[in-house]
C-alpha cells in the first residue's frame, strides 16, 4: 500500500508554526554562539542530507553569527550477519572540524542511532562543541541516548512527510509536516 500525501489535508505544524519555531530556535542559537564566537571564528553548521536541506535553509537564515555551512549524508541499513541496524556515510564533510563550534541540523530524531553515530564521529574530529538542532523529536522512540540542544517539536511517533521529509522520495517539498497514521 501507497499512503498518498495530499498537501490540502490537516498538517501536523503547519508553514506558520514552523517559521514561528525556527525563529524561536534561532534566537537562542545566536544568543548561546554570541559568546563563544569570537574575532575571525565562525560557527560551522552541519546539514544532514536529504532530510535536513528545508529546515537547515530556514534556520541559518535566522542566525546572526558569522558561520559556514557544510553537509554529510548518512543512510542507515539492517546488516544481516549481525541483524544490527547500521550507519553508513555516503558523503563526508568537507570543512575540517577540529577546533570549531560545530552545529549540527538534522530533520528527525527517531531511535537516534544516525544523531549518536553522527556524534561520535565528530566529537573524533576534536571539535571546539558540539551542539545539535533538529526539527522533529520522536521521543517515544529513543534507543540511542542523543543529547538535543535545540528542538521546534516534539511527538511520541508517527511517520512524518513534508518539509523536507519525504516517504519514498517523495513530498519533500510540502512546506508543513504532516502525519497520516494519527499514532501522535
Ligand atoms: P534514527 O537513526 O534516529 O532512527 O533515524 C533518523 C532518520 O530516519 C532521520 O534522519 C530521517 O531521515 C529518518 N526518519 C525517521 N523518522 C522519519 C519520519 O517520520 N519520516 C521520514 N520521512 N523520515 C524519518
Ligand atoms: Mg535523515
Amino acid at each position: 500500500m501507497t499512503l498518498y500525501y495530499d498537501r490540502k489535508l490537516p498538517a501536523l505544524f503547519t508553514r506558520e508554526e514552523i517559521a514561528r519555531r525556527v525563529s524561536e530556535l534561532g534566537a537562542e542559537i545566536n544568543a548561546h554562539y554570541a559568546k563563544s564566537i569570537t574575532g575571525e571564528e565562525t560557527l560551522l553548521v552541519v546539514g544532514v542530507l536529504n532530510g535536513a536541506f528545508v529546515f537547515m535553509a530556514d534556520l541559518v537564515r535566522t542566525l546572526t553569527v558569522p558561520l559556514e555551512v557544510d553537509f554529510i549524508r548518512l543512510s542507515s541499513y539492517q546488516d544481516n550477519l549481525s541483524s544490527a541496524t547500521k550507519v553508513v556515510m555516503l558523503k563526508d564533510l568537507e570543512r575540517d572540524v577540529a577546533g570549531r563550534h560545530v552545529l549540527v541540523v538534522e530533520d528527525i530524531a527517531d531511535c537516534g542511532l544516525t544523531l549518536n553515530w553522527l556524534l561520535n564521529y565528530l566529537k573524533s574530529r576534536g571539535p571546539a562543541s558540539v551542539r545539535l538542532a533538529v526539527a522533529v523529536n520522536k521521543k517515544g522512540r529513543r534507543e540511542f541516548e542523543v543529547a538535543l540542544d535545540y528542538v521546534a517539536f516534539e511527538i511520541e511517533n508517527g511517520f512524518l512527510v513534508g518539509y523536507g521529509l519525504d516517504a519514498a522520495r517523495r513530498y519533500r517539498e510540502f512546506p508543513a509536516i504532516y502525519s497520516l497514521d494519527g499514532q501522535n
